[in-house]
């Protein structure tokens, strides 16, 4: 049976690399590669202009109808002075929490062909294969209570609860391990837990599943020491599993590590639903002028088929169709050096196209 997926370009340059990425798409279909029927919705500030939500219903219905979500980027200038329930960024975290997704994955890969862009030295970063699995749809970003207080005295008391439950933590552990299983066997679960009695709960879960996966080698490291390790010596991670504010940072560092926001992609997971995207946003400062970089959007849609869509190949096939482009020496403006092909969005799509043949 052939599989759905719902493309929701968004904002900004989320619509520009979506058009690179559908062309993979039409290439892969045309080649008779895969048979996926396709639907387009609204998120974000364009969903807001069209119907005054960044999330409408039929957006939800369609996404919880999907195998899989791919979405662009949301956001911009022109809607920052909404209130925040109508924010483009509300219609992201609405849709994640509409389709429990608890787990994302964040790959922090470094390009041989681009270790020279990271800030760090380039013999601290050659080789860095990072995955940052995050807890996304609990913890303190949905713990309630939650809130600003003024008090009796004048002042103001500001708010939020760090929770999880043993449930929670288990299934974005499983995936984790599974995912550690598949990749170099190490597992490094970062916490608080010194400190923080919900993080201790998070550690003593994560050990009682260790018997599951015995060839899985189990670590853990307090989240101040991590992020300074991930600086010192990055090689040393396999797989990172963490909570969704410790997450949240670390995956933004680990990311950089790479020096190019515009390759990497991401992927959030629930158990009937997943959503593709790159790690970036809408990118206003350089929106409309056809400059983006597609290829953190082309790699999203190597994921999906890779975690939803059960064709590996598939997935193997772009990501050497992405390395064959930089060995060719093309480069969109935020990745290029003296000497490479400056090219726009739709070259680079069409460039990954073309080398997508075997
Ligand atoms: P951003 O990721 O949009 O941009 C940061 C910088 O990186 C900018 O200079 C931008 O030009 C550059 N950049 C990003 N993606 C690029 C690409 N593919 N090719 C070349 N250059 C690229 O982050 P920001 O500027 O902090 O946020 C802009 C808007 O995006 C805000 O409204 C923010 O809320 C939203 N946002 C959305 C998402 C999302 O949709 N997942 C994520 C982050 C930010």
């Amino acid at each position: 049976m052939s599989k759905s997926i719902l493309l929701l370009p968004g904002d900004g340059i989320g619509q520009e690399i979506m058009a690179e990425a559908v062309k993979v798409l039409d290439w892969m279909q045309a080649q008779g590669l895969t048979s996926l029927q396709r639907s387009e919705g609204l998120i974000g500030g364009t969903a807001y202009d069209q119907v005054g939500t960044p999330l409408p219903a039929q957006t939800v219905t369609a996404a919880k109808a999907a195998d899989a979500v791919l979405l662009g980027a949301v956001g911009g200038v022109k809607w920052e002075s909404l209130d925040y329930a109508v924010r483009p960024e509300r219609g992201l975290l609405g849709i994640r929490k509409a389709l429990d997704l608890y787990c994302n994955l964040r790959p922090a890969q470094v390009f041989p062909q681009l270790a020279n862009a990271s800030t760090l030295k380039p013999e601290v970063v050659a080789g860095i294969d990072i995955m940052v699995v995050r807890e996304l749809s609990s913890g303190i970003y949905f713990g309630e209570p939650r809130g600003v207080e003024t008090l009796p005295d004048g002042r103001q008391k500001g708010f939020n609860t760090l929770v999880y439950y043993t449930d929670e933590i288990q299934r974005v552990a499983r995936r984790a391990y599974e995912i550690a299983g598949k990749r170099q066997g190490r597992l490094c679960s970062v916490d608080k837990a010194n400190v923080l009695e919900s993080t201790e709960l998070w550690r003593k879960t994560v050990i009682a599943m260790a018997a599951d996966y015995p060839h899985v080698a189990l670590s853990h490291m307090y989240v101040d020491n991590a992020a300074m390790q991930l600086i010192r010596n990055p090689r040393q991670f396999d797989v990172i599993v963490t909570t969704n504010l410790f997450g949240d940072i670390l995956s933004d560092e680990a990311s950089m590590l790479t020096g190019s926001i515009g390759m990497l992609p991401s992927a959030s997971l629930g158990d009937r639903s997943a959503l593709y995207e790159p790690i970036h946003g809408s990118a206003p400062d350089i929106a409309g002028q056809g400059v983006a970089n597609p290829l953190a959007m082309i790699l999203s849609v190597a994921m999906m088929f890779r975690y939803t869509l059960d064709q590996p190949a598939l997935a193997d096939r772009i990501e050497r169709a992405v390395n064959r482009v930089l060995d060719a020496g093309l480069r969109t403006a935020d990745i290029w050096q003296t000497g490479m092909n400056k090219v726009g969005t739709a070259a680079m799509g069409d460039a990954v196209v073309a080398a997508l043949t075997d």
